[in-house]
């Protein structure tokens, strides 16, 4: 039986560049500071950008999706702007939600295949608590 309190601690989560959560029928926000970041990292103007990457729908600036994913998920199943990637994008899915709400907890795990099997409610909150005070 595995006993954490023993040896260093596991890792909650690590990442399967699975590309699942850069799929869907929209995309996480995009500040006007991240954007500007994006267009310096792909060397167009920020005009540019907002037409051929971005959509802007009710006050609120998304990336576009095509083909049911973002559109800057690569060929090779990685971001393609992966150091300038939004904030949303960066600390998924270590997301706030999970501190106050199990069952928030639940889904996102159940959504991300790179959490530990065996992670708990406690364990995800720590590491949520310990991202947002580096943030
Ligand atoms: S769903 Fe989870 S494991 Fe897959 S790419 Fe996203 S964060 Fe990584
Ligand atoms: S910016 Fe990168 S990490 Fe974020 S949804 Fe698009 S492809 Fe995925």
């Amino acid at each position: 039986m595995d006993d954490n309190t023993k040896g260093p601690p596991r890792a909650v989560f690590e990442c399967k560049c699975c590309g699942h959560c850069c799929h869907g029928v929209k995309t996480v926000s995009v500040s006007k500071k991240e954007q500007e970041g994006i267009a310096e990292f792909l060397g167009i103007g920020l005009e540019e950008l907002k037409e051929r990457f971005l959509v802007t729908e009710g006050g609120s600036t998304s990336m576009k999706v095509v083909d049911g994913h973002c559109i800057f998920y690569g060929k090779d199943g990685l971001c393609s702007i992966h150091p300038v990637k939004p904030f949303h994008c960066k600390r998924w899915p270590l997301h706030p939600s999970i501190l106050a709400d199990e069952a928030a907890w639940l889904a996102i795990k159940a959504d991300c295949q790179g959490f530990r099997e065996d992670a708990t409610w406690d364990e995800a909150k720590r590491i949520v608590e310990e991202w947002m005070n580096e943030s």
